[in-house]
This record gives structure tokens, sequence and C-alpha cells, in this order.
């Protein structure tokens, strides 16, 4: 129906998450109207942000540096460590300025059903990193569904050797996502938590 590199953008964009055909058309037809510079820097944007981001040595969140601006800044506290599912739930929690330790990103949740085990995820270097002697706390700060608590209690019991693990409180509604929960309850969330049974 449409010609074809129009045909071709739209069935890229569909691709996207929560892009549906409608609004694939729409975006294209769109696109097509701008001016060719701000096309051209939507393009390169794509492309830098593809090659250029990739996952902090240390957290494991997104970042264009080895390691990234939390781990390596001095000022934050290096004795709790706040474990979070993926870099959306980091960036929620740091929108809070509540939280001033670091983090660590497992990136997704154990998952038997989805083939999702925990050697998929970053869950021996945070082991590593806590066994090291300097962490005090860590803090479970996992959405509460299924997955969530498996995660929750799987790496909270390999943790507990070494330091006290807490867990946020559940002011997050069951199956929500941290991101969506408005600042006020995640810090609310934190400030909650208890230690793990
Ligand atoms: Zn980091």
């Amino acid at each position: 129906m449409y010609t074809r590199p129009l045909a071709h953008l739209i069935e890229q964009l569909q691709r996207l998450p929560g892009v549906g055909s409608k609004t694939a058309q729409r975006l294209a037809l769109h696109i097509l109207k701008r001016p060719d510079d701000e096309v051209e820097a939507l393009a390169k944007a794509l492309l830098a942000a593809k090659q250029q981001v990739g996952y902090c040595s240390v957290c494991f969140h997104l970042s264009a540096e080895p390691v990234c601006d939390i781990c390596s800044n001095p000022s934050r506290d290096e004795t709790t460590i706040c474990v979070v599912a993926d870099s959306r739930d980091l960036i929620a929690l740091e929108k809070t300025r509540e939280y001033r330790g670091k983090y660590h990103v497992l990136g997704g949740l154990i998952s038997p059903m989805d083939g999702i085990s925990p050697d998929s995820l970053n869950i021996q270097s945070l082991v590593r990193r806590v066994s090291g002697g300097k962490v005090s706390e860590v803090i479970m700060a996992i959405s509460p569904s299924v997955e969530g608590e498996t995660t929750t209690l799987y790496v909270g019991g390999l943790l507990k050797p070494f330091v006290k693990v807490t867990r946020i409180a559940f002011g997050i509604p069951m199956g929500g996502d941290l991101e969506y929960a408005d600042e006020v309850t995640l810090a609310k969330a934190i400030e909650g938590r208890r230690e793990l049974d």
C-alpha cells in the first residue's frame, strides 16, 4: 500500500515495544514531514546510542564509560548497594533523590518459564562485590511479582552470609513496576525497608 521505502520504515518502527501499526504509520508520516537535518539527527542518535552505550563494569548500569557516574562518584556511600532488575528501576530510584548509596543492576529477573536462570543475570558479580567486605547492607529493590519474589529470595539467600539484606517496603502494588511508582511512594518504600527473613 505504501511505497517501498516508507513501508520499510513503518515495519521497522512497528518492531518497537508499544508501537502498533497505527502508531508506526503516524510516526513514519511525521518523520517524512520533518526537515532533513532533524531526521538525520534522529538517525544519528539511534546509531550513536547503540554503538556507544554499554554496561558499567561494576554495577551493570547503562554507561558510555567503562565505569558509570554513580560508581565513580566518591560522595556516594559504598557501604550500601541497592539491587534492581534493570536500569529503568535505577533511574526511578535516583529520581527520588533519597538514596545515596550504590547500585547493582541484575539485568532481569529469574524466570524459569522464560529460560532466565540465575546464571544469565549479574548475580555472581554482586556476590563478589559484597564478599569484598566493604558493603554492610544490600537493599533488594525488586518489584513484587512472582519472578521478583523468586529473585529477591534467591539473591538474598546468597548474600545473607556476608551482609545485612533488606527489602523495600511494599507500597508498590503487586506486579507493579518500580518505574511506574511515583517518587514519594518509592522514597517511602526505601525508608520503610525491612530485613529479609
Ligand atoms: Zn556503575
